[in-house]
């Protein structure tokens, strides 16, 4: 898996294009994840115990995850990411423009 759960992504397509944001949520299934501030959706929420008045709530939608790359936290770039194996045989990843582990 290139991305993980609390990396920072930017957008690469769509209406929130260039937009960054820290990865909430993967579902690496449906190659798809939920970037905070992304794509944002309008929910119309029926009033239930929990929310009495119903209403409108904001809410991030799946985008694709061919759709976003990773800003290394070291070089703040868009990363493409690689892998290490080191000698013990532990896979690391890394960001290949400037070779540090993530
Ligand atoms: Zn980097």
């Amino acid at each position: 898996m290139k991305l993980q759960k609390n990396d920072t992504v930017t957008v690469l397509r769509g209406k929130d294009r260039g937009k960054k944001g820290k990865l909430l949520r993967l579902f690496p299934e449906k190659a798809m994840a939920i970037v905070e501030g992304v794509n944002n959706i309008r929910k119309h929420m029926r009033p239930t115990r929990d929310n009495p008045k119903g209403g409108i709530i904001v809410k991030e939608a799946p985008i694709r995850l061919s759709n976003v790359m990773l800003i290394c936290p070291r070089c703040s770039q868009k990363a493409r990411v690689g892998f290490l194996i080191l000698s013990d045989g532990v896979k690391k990843r890394i960001c290949k423009k400037c070779k540090e582990i993530l």
